[in-house]
């Protein structure tokens, strides 16, 4: 999952990073405006992280923007706890949720799972599919109790599959979500093949007929049988 962090107190900005990039989620951060805007317009999101009182920039224009190019990125607003006003105004505007300062990484942690857990329609951190258990919180797939042992970037391929089950999703979505913005050019490369490869193969072990379709030329599906 790949989030954007805006938010002009660098030092915070890192600690948000560090441990959100601990817990499995890609990031990037922006310190002004203008930067934050320039990287929304480019890349895709899952979530933005918005800090409403920025130097150069009136926060609330940037969750305008945020919303009318991309209305599947998520936005956690950050703010100031006095200011009232200014968060009501973000959620009148479609932000998913807010959390006043200072927030603890633990609660904004559980404020992001529940937000994707809306925005992806799923009432438990535990998606139930083919034989599978994909713990989202704990970043661990079980069949009947038993581990599937995945590599990080296997369980990250995986879980976005799985998030959007029954629809194709493209070899350039999987790059971003899983690589952030680093590595567009080699996002028709075989990395994303050899990770789907060892996948198929290690849950064929698990669950039995085609779940894991290849749509040529554009991506993969992951298929919930029936
Ligand atoms: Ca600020």
């Amino acid at each position: 999952m790949k989030v954007l962090i805006v938010e002009d107190e660098i030092s915070l900005a890192n600690e948000v990073r560090n441990y959100l990039e601990k817990e499995g989620f890609a990031c990037d951060e922006a310190y002004t405006g203008k930067v934050a805007s320039e990287k929304l317009f480019s890349n895709d999101y899952d979530l933005l992280l918005l800090d409403l009182g920025l130097p150069d920039y009136e926060g609330l224009e940037l969750l305008k923007e945020s919303i009318a190019n991309k209305t599947d990125t998520a936005v956690i607003i950050l703010s100031a706890r006095s200011a009232l006003e200014d968060r009501i105004k973000g959620l009148n505007l479609g932000a998913d949720d807010y959390l006043p300062k200072p927030f603890s990484l633990l609660e904004l942690k559980s404020r992001i799972m529940a937000v994707m857990r809306r925005k992806h329609g799923i009432k438990a951190n535990i998606i139930t599919i083919n034989n599978l258990d994909v713990d989202l919180d704990k970043r661990l797939v079980t069949s009947h109790g038993n581990v599937v042992s995945l590599t990080r970037k296997e369980y990250d391929i995986l879980s976005f599959l799985v998030l959007n089950k029954n629809r194709v999703v493209t070899r350039l979505q999987i790059s971003e979500h899983i690589w952030g913005d680093i590595i567009e050019e080699n996002y028709n490369s075989n990395y994303i093949d050899v990770h789907i490869k060892n996948l198929r193969k290690k849950l064929s072990d698990f669950i039995d007929g085609e779940f894991l379709e290849t749509v040529r030329g554009i991506g993969f599906k992951f298929v919930e049988i029936a």
